[in-house]
């Protein structure tokens, strides 16, 4: 893809933008903890702009801005907008829109991050080279209203500048009272840590659509992960995500990794959010028992097609699989919680559907000799 990409395409601001700040931090910052180290204040400077600015991405940008998952009181917002401007991805209203995109286009033409071009095309291809023409901001119009939202996309560069290098450079500089410590500030508070959190985000849109299981739905590429999760803030259960884009939460069982639903619902108890948007549990269940049969049918028939015969371990993982799926049904029926969005109709076809599933097994399994 990127070979037939047209030299003069090249964004030259983004990507000599991108070229410095990821010199600076991967050979400058290193260079200079070598030569001088670091104190307790950088250090925990650091920490804080990490946090700060990466939870305004995927609390902020993310999942408030762009999937209207939850209303935050104006002080978040605002928060949200400068520490967000921090982290060097655009405005929040260029990136509300790129994304929004995402989701209605994952994977063709249309989708700004469209992960079918290629990994780097995904990760930060895109953001180094231009599209012509221009993608228009017509699907923001919700934000377009907010003033908080049209203040930081006028002025967001110089956010980023003054609240994102400047300051952290002159308070390390004021704590150690040197150059040597403002350059710290600069080098670790600065570019380093834009270069972590920038990459982060970037491993949503590639790692995300790549590493990791389908358990939703695989009407896309969207993939989930834990180890992502740890990497992106809980960003990484990609694939409910895409299946349930307005769920406030993204790690949605209660071992999930995800550090911006727990925020979000922080933020919640001490009044500073609401409207927090839950998809029942009972149609997550029903997407994760449809996924398993879908995956159970595949199996056997590829099983059939192929004449192989059913080892040990296919059968039992089967067997267990479709013993889930069971489980699920008896566990949606008996669910007296929540409003089952189902009809007894259905949910006895499907219970059908996967007794089907289970004869065909016993009936390949019969057909292999040590099974027999
Ligand atoms: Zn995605
Ligand atoms: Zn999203």
């Amino acid at each position: 893809m990127l070979s037939r990409i047209p030299f003069k395409r090249v964004n030259w601001i983004n990507s000599i933008f991108l070229f410095i700040i990821s010199a600076l931090a991967v050979i400058g910052a290193p260079i200079y903890l070598v030569k001088y180290g670091t104190d307790w204040f950088t250090a925990s400077l650091m920490l804080f702009y990490v946090i700060a600015t990466g939870l305004s991405i995927t609390l902020g940008y993310h999942r408030l801005f762009s999937h209207l998952s939850f209303k935050a009181k104006w002080p978040v917002r605002l928060a949200t907008l400068i520490f967000g401007a921090c982290a060097f991805e655009n405005s929040a209203l260029c990136w509300a829109s790129d994304h929004r995109k995402h989701h209605k286009h994952t994977d063709h033409d249309d989708d700004p991050y469209d992960i079918s071009k290629g990994f780097f095309w995904a990760h930060m291809g895109w953001i180094l080279f231009k599209i012509n023409p221009e993608r228009p901001l017509d699907n923001v119009a919700d934000l377009q209203k907010d003033k908080l939202v049209m203040w930081q996309a006028r002025w967001d560069k110089w956010i980023a500048g003054l609240v994102g290098l400047a300051l952290p450079a002159l308070l390390c500089g004021l704590w150690a009272g040197s150059w040597v410590g403002a350059l710290g500030g600069f080098l670790l508070v600065g570019t380093l840590r834009i270069f972590l959190v920038q990459q982060s985000t970037f491993f949503i849109n590639s790692l995300c659509h790549t590493l990791g299981r389908q358990p939703y739905s695989r009407n896309c590429t969207a993939k989930d992960s834990t180890l992502m999760a740890f990497l992106t803030f809980g960003e990484g259960y990609h694939n409910y995500h895409h299946e349930f884009q307005h769920d406030y939460r993204n790690g949605v069982k209660r071992w999930s990794f995800d550090p911006t639903k727990w925020s979000i619902w922080l933020l919640e108890k001490v009044g500073l959010a609401s409207n927090l948007r839950r998809v029942p549990s009972s149609k997550i269940l029903l997407a994760e028992m449809a996924e398993a049969r879908r995956r159970t049918s595949e199996h056997l028939d590829h099983i059939a097609a192929s004449g192989e015969t059913v080892c040990e371990r296919t059968h039992q993982a089967v067997v267990e699989l479709l013993e889930r799926v069971t489980d699920s049904y008896h566990e949606l029926e008996t669910s007296t919680g929540e409003h089952v969005e189902m009809s007894k109709h259905k949910l006895a076809q499907w219970r059908r559907e996967t007794s089907e599933l289970m004869s065909r097994l016993t009936h390949l399994a019969s057909l292999t000799p040590q099974m027999a």
